[in-house]
């Protein structure tokens, strides 16, 4: 089958080979892939800037249909839509394992970087990973579940969105322009994402058509006085940050209220980042660090898919042929695209 391999360590090394398709063990599945979304973490492991065990196939962000069941798997047939969450090789006797938070166990290795991923024709999977794909939910919709499903971990159950909370989400990628959505439709006030210049392609004019209340390129609006004006001086009742840039997160712990919450998602790109620590004591804010998603995070996820109060249509810009990856990857990367899928399937 046709896979886009990450062959060696270094820069780039990553091409379209052809492998064998995967064997399944007795707790498997086989998936036939449908599409696999590019994510910010597949860029980075062409970059090599993300861990990665090579030979690897890449690409995390999947739908399929089953097409092979093992013989241990029950509940599941030939047939089946399906999206699968990504913790694969968790210790199982770790303490993080034992009490079900296995989505950060220290052994983990996903797909796509710590073993073989779904940028192929076939991906496998440990048939207790699946989550089924509701009928109306398409196979390209599905494909953006996982990056949902992070977002649904960040807002809705790492720091809750309440009923009336005014939500600020820095950082106008897949991830914010989902989270800002999320946080509407479980009820907060009004919503407002930010961006730079480089976002008014794709990004901004698509924040402005979700109907995200308060849309602002940082770059021509100072998005501080703007969160105060609008909260009568108060600030932010919670602050997401999908950005990881250091003045995107200064202005979030500026704009956020006192007794506010701040969830920090994005990934900056320096190890080290300076924070406003006295401001953020003396405003007693709860700051949180999320990582990864878990099983509700992927029901939910469906769910809000499902019911219509999530549309991801307008996030997917671009489906390519799995062949053209590299263009795939350069779409991303200058940000004139949201989500780009790629598919291994004819278009
Ligand atoms: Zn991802
Ligand atoms: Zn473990």
């Amino acid at each position: 089958m046709k896979a886009l391999v990450k062959y060696a360590q270094g820069k780039d090394n990553m091409e379209i080979r052809d492998v064998p398709v995967p064997t399944i063990e007795a707790d498997e599945v086989l998936i036939k892939v449908k599409y696999t979304g590019i994510c910010g973490s597949d860029l980075k492991i062409l970059a090599d800037e993300h861990p990665y065990y090579p030979p690897v196939i890449t690409g995390h962000e999947f739908s399929g249909e089953i097409v092979e069941v093992g013989k241990a798997v029950e509940g599941w047939k030939e047939g089946d839509r399906v999206v699968s969450e990504l913790h694969t090789k968790k210790c199982g006797v770790c303490s993080l394992c034992r009490t079900g938070e296995w989505y950060v166990c220290k052994s983990k290795r996903a797909p796509g970087w710590g073993i073989d991923g779904a940028f192929a024709e076939y991906v496998k999977m440990p048939a207790w990973l699946l989550h089924r794909i509701p009928d109306n939910v398409s196979f390209k919709e599905a494909a953006v579940t996982e990056p949902v499903a992070v977002a649904v971990n960040a807002v809705l159950e790492r720091t809750k969105v309440e009923p009336g909370d005014f939500v600020a989400v820095l950082g106008c990628g897949p991830l914010g322009l989902i989270a800002a959505q999320l946080a509407k439709a479980v009820g907060a006030s009004a919503s407002l994402i930010t961006g730079t210049e480089k976002d008014e392609g794709a990004r901004l004019p698509a924040a402005r058509k979700l109907g995200i209340d308060h849309v602002v390129n940082v770059q021509r609006q100072d998005p501080v006085a703007l969160v105060r004006e609008l909260t009568n001086g108060t600030g932010a009742d919670l602050v997401v940050d999908f950005a990881g840039a250091q003045p995107a997160l200064l202005q979030g712990f500026e704009m956020v209220r006192i007794h506010g919450r701040f969830c920090a998602v994005g990934v900056p790109p320096t190890d080290m980042v300076e924070v406003p620590w006295k401001a953020l004591i003396y405003k007693g804010v709860d700051v949180v660090f999320n990582f990864s998603s878990k099983y509700t995070s992927w029901k939910r996820a469906l769910q809000m898919m499902a019911t219509g109060r999530l549309d991801v249509n307008p996030l997917i810009t671009h489906v390519l042929p799995l062949e053209d990856w590299h263009e795939g990857f350069e779409l991303a990367k200058r940000g004139e695209a949201i989500k780009v899928l790629l598919t291994p399937e004819k278009l």
